[in-house]
C-alpha cells in the first residue's frame, strides 16, 4: 500500500491512516468500494438513534428507540414458551420488562434487585409492561450522573463482520482529520452558488450527517431532504452533469460522415406510405436529417410511446445515409424485434430498390462468411439484426449511422462497440437510439445529458385509448368469456402470463400451462404459444400465424412487450399485473389498440393487492398517456425502474436519488453552467471525485 503523506488530498488517503482499521477491515471495506478517508466521509448514516435524553418510561410508545434510567425491582427466570430472564425496571414513573432469552448465571447476579441501570434498545408491548428484547444496558454505581450522548449515534449501512462502533470509530478520526486539515478535502462549490441555493460547505454538510445535534429535525433526515443532505446531493448530481457534459464534448471531437447527397429516396418512401406523418414525426424527422448532414456524429434519442411511430422515423435516417452511399445497421434486442423491423423496412425499402441483409447469431459458416464479406467491402448498404451485430468478426466498411431500438435494453459496451466499427478513415458513424420508455422531460435532461433528444408526443390520428379494467383471478370466467366473445366476433387476443422473475423455465411452463387449460375451455378457437424457451424459428412461425390470422388466441409470456404489430388484435388478458412497472404493462397494452376498432385489456392480478399495486394498477385503469404513467411509475416505483439499465448499470449515485431530488435538477443544471463558464478549472476536480474512475467506463 502507498504510504499517506501529511497533506495528500483525503480522496488519496487510504483508510488504513485511520487508526484501528487493519488489513481485514481495510478489504472488507474495498468490497463495499470504500478505499480512502474521502469514502468513509461520503459513507453517510441511514438512519439515527436518539441517545441524548433519558426518557420517562411512561412516555415510551411500542416502536421507540430510546434510552431508559431506573431501578431493579426483580430478576426472575420465566419458563414459559420459551425459556428467558425478565427483568423489571422502575423510573418512578413506570415500570418496564427487560427480557433476555440468552444470558448467563453471572449476568442474572448483575442485575439484582436494587442495581440502578441504563439501557437502550427497541420498546415493543409485552403481556404485563413495554419490553427491551436484549437491551443495551450499563450498570450505574457512582453518585455521579453518566453523560448522555451529545450528538444523535448515526447508524451505518455496512457489511458482513464490520459492528457500528467500528464504523463510528473511523468516522471520529475521519472527522477530526477534516477539522484539523480541510484543505485536504476541498470545497469545490462556489460561495456564489451555496449563497444563491443555500447550501452549507461541505464540511459543515459532513460533520452535521456523521453527528447530528440532539435536536435534528430526525425525520427530515431520514427522507433524505435535510440541507445537509442536499448539498451533498446537489454537488454530486452537479458533477455528474458535468461529467455527461464532457463527454458529450469529447465526442464532438470525432469525425463524421456528412450524408447529405439528396432527399429523392425519402420522398419516394413518403411518397408511397399510406398515410402521412404526424407533426411530431416531421419534427423528429427534421431534426435527425439535419444532423446527419453535419461532421460530427450524431447522439440522439428519439423517444416516443408504443405506437408513435418510432420506426418510420428511423427508416427515412436510414435512407438518407444509403443516399449518401454509406452502410446503416440497425440493431434491435431481440430477435422477434429484429424480424418485426425487418418486416417494415422490407416493405417499404424494397420497392426502392433496397437490398437488406439479416444478421443473427444463428447464422455460421459459409453464409455467415459471404455476409461479412459483403458487410466489410462496403458493398451492402442496410444490415439488420441482433446483438450478432457487434461481434468482433463484423466489420464494415462504410458504417455511416447506426440504429438501436430500445436501447435501454443494451448496454454502454454493445452499444459503443458498434460505434467503433466505424466508417473508416477516422470517422465515427452517427447514432440514433430509440425507446419508447417516456422518461420524463427533467429527468431525461439529467439521466441523458450526453444525447440530444427527439421526442414523439403525439399517436398517429385515429387512434382509441385502450379501455382498461382491473380485476381478481377469481373472475377467470367471465375473463374467458370475454376471449370467446371477441374471437367470435373475428378479432384476436393475446393472454400474457408475467415473469416470473427468478425463473425464465418456470415462466414458460405455466404459459404452457395455461394455454393447454385455455385450450380446454375454448375449444373453438385456434391457440398459439410463444415463450422465451422456443427455438426463434418456432416463435416467429407462431408469430406470423398471428398476423396471418390463423391463430386467435395468442398465449405468450413478456417475449412479445416489445414491437409487435397485430392491428386486428383488440383484447389483451395480463396474468398478474401487479408483478410488472407501469411502463412494462404500458408496453405491452400497446400490443392492442392499434386497429380501428376499440380495443380492451384486462388486468388480472392474485387475490390480495398491496396498497402500492392497488394505486399502480389504477393509473393504468385511468391513462393511456405513457409520459404521465412514467411520471407515475417514478412516483411510485424509482427511477431504476423507470430508466432500467441506464440508472443501475451505468449511473449509480452515491448520495442523490433522480427520484426525491428531482426538484433539484433545475438547478442543478445552471449550476453546471455557472461553473463551466466562471470556474473551469473546478469541473475536472468534481467530476474526479463524484464520478472518478466510473467515468471511464462510460467513455469505454
Ligand atoms: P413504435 O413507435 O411503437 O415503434 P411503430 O413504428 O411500430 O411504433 O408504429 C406503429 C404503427 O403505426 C405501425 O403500423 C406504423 O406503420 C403506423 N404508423 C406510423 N406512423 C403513422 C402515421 N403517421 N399515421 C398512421 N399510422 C402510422
Ligand atoms: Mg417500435
Amino acid at each position: 500500500m502507498k504510504q499517506a503523506q501529511p497533506d495528500q488530498g483525503l480522496d488519496i488517503t487510504p483508510v488504513s491512516v485511520l487508526k484501528g482499521v487493519g488489513p481485514r477491515n481495510a478489504e472488507r471495506l474495498a468490497a463495499i468500494g470504500v478505499n480512502t478517508v474521502q469514502d468513509v466521509l461520503f459513507h453517510l448514516p441511514y438512519r439515527y438513534q436518539d441517545r441524548t435524553r433519558i426518557m420517562p418510561v411512561d412516555s415510551l410508545r411500542a416502536g421507540d428507540q430510546a434510552v431508559v434510567e431506573g431501578v431493579v425491582g426483580s430478576c426472575d427466570i420465566h419458563l414459559g414458551r420459551r425459556r428467558a430472564l425478565l427483568v423489571r425496571i422502575s423510573d418512578g414513573s413506570g415500570l418496564l420488562t427487560l427480557r433476555f432469552f440468552h444470558f448467563s448465571a453471572a449476568q442474572k447476579a448483575g442485575l439484582a434487585a436494587g442495581i440502578r441501570l441504563r439501557c437502550f434498545g427497541e420498546v415493543r408491548s409485552g403481556p404485563a409492561t413495554l419490553e427491551m428484547i436484549h437491551p443495551e444496558y450499563e450498570r450505574i454505581d457512582g453518585h455521579e450522573p453518566m453523560p448522555v450522548e451529545e450528538c444523535l449515534t448515526p447508524v451505518y449501512p455496512t457489511t458482513g463482520g464490520m459492528h457500528q462502533l467500528t464504523w463510528r470509530g473511523m468516522t471520529d478520526k475521519a472527522l477530526v482529520l477534516l477539522q484539523q486539515q480541510p484543505q485536504r478535502l476541498p470545497e469545490w462549490l462556489p460561495e456564489q452558488l451555496r449563497r444563491l441555493y443555500r447550501l452549507p460547505d461541505l464540511s459543515a454538510a459532513l460533520r452535521y450527517l456523521h453527528r447530528p445535534p440532539a435536536d435534528a429535525p430526525q425525520a427530515q433526515l431520514l427522507e433524505g431532504r435535510h440541507p445537509a443532505q442536499r448539498r451533498l446531493v446537489f454537488e454530486e448530481l452537479v458533477a455528474h452533469q458535468l461529467s455527461l457534459g464532457q463527454l458529450r464534448q469529447r465526442r464532438r471531437l470525432n469525425a463524421a460522415a456528412v450524408l447529405d447527397r439528396g432527399n429523392l429516396l425519402r420522398h419516394r418512401l413518403l411518397d408511397s406510405l399510406p398515410f402521412s406523418l404526424t407533426g411530431a414525426q416531421l419534427r423528429a424527422v427534421d431534426e435527425i436529417a439535419a444532423d446527419l448532414k453535419r461532421d460530427r456524429p450524431m447522439m440522439r434519442l428519439l423517444q416516443g410511446d408504443v405506437g408513435s411511430g418510432k420506426t418510420v422515423v428511423a427508416a427515412l435516417a436510414a435512407l438518407q445515409a444509403l443516399e449518401a452511399h454509406y452502410q446503416v445497421a440497425l440493431m434491435a434486442p431481440t430477435e422477434l424485434l429484429a424480424e418485426q423491423h425487418l418486416r417494415s423496412f422490407s416493405a417499404w425499402l424494397l420497392p426502392l430498390g433496397i437490398d437488406i441483409l439479416w444478421l443473427t447469431s444463428r447464422q455460421r459458416g459459409k453464409a455467415r462468411e459471404a455476409l461479412l464479406a459483403r458487410l466489410a467491402s462496403g458493398d451492402a448498404g442496410l444490415v439488420m439484426g441482433t446483438q450478432a451485430l457487434f461481434q468482433n468478426d463484423v466489420e464494415f466498411g462504410r458504417l455511416g449511422l447506426v440504429i438501436i431500438d430500445e436501447q435501454h435494453s443494451f448496454g454502454v459496451h454493445q452499444r459503443m462497440a458498434l460505434r467503433e466499427k466505424g466508417g473508416g478513415n477516422g470517422k465515427v458513424p452517427h447514432q440514433l437510439s430509440m425507446t419508447a420508455t417516456p422518461i420524463p422531460r427533467t429527468l431525461a435532461m439529467t439521466a441523458y445529458a450526453d444525447l440530444d433528444l427527439s421526442v414523439i408526443d403525439e399517436l398517429p390520428p385515429g387512434r382509441l385509448p385502450v379501455a382498461t379494467v382491473v380485476l381478481p383471478a377469481s373472475r377467470r370466467t367471465d375473463v374467458v368469456e370475454r376471449v370467446r366473445a371477441a374471437c367470435a366476433l373475428g378479432r384476436q387476443a393475446y393472454w400474457v402470463c408475467t415473469l416470473i422473475e427468478e425463473s425464465e423455465a418456470l415462466e414458460c411452463e405455466a404459459a404452457e400451462e395455461t394455454a393447454m387449460q385455455l385450450g380446454r375451455m375454448l375449444p373453438e378457437l385456434r391457440i398459439g404459444l410463444v415463450h422465451g424457451r422456443l427455438k426463434a424459428s418456432e416463435k416467429e412461425s407462431v408469430m406470423q400465424a398471428f398476423q396471418q390470422r390463423k391463430v386467435d388466441l395468442l398465449v405468450a409470456t413478456t417475449v412479445i412487450e416489445v414491437g409487435v404489430d397485430v392491428p386486428n388484435a383488440s383484447l389483451m388478458i395480463i396474468e398478474n399485473p401487479e408483478r410488472l412497472g407501469l411502463a412494462q404493462l404500458h408496453q405491452l397494452r400497446g400490443r392492442v389498440g392499434r386497429g380501428a376498432v376499440e380495443s380492451h385489456c384486462v388486468l388480472m392480478y392474485q387475490n390480495s393487492l398491496s396498497a402500492n399495486a392497488r394505486q399502480r394498477l389504477a393509473v393504468m385503469r385511468e391513462s393511456n398517456d405513457g409520459f404521465f404513467i412514467a411520471q407515475k411509475d417514478l412516483e411510485l416505483r424509482g427511477a431504476g425502474e423507470v430508466l432500467g439499465t441506464r440508472q443501475t448499470g451505468e449511473m449509480q449515485f452515491r448520495i442523490a436519488d433522480l427520484v426525491r431530488d428531482s426538484g433539484l435538477l433545475n438547478e442543478v443544471r445552471q449550476a453546471a453552467a455557472l461553473l463551466l463558464q466562471q470556474y473551469p478549472e473546478r469541473v475536472a476536480p468534481l467530476v474526479k471525485r463524484w464520478i472518478g474512475a466510473r467515468e471511464q467506463y462510460i467513455d469505454a
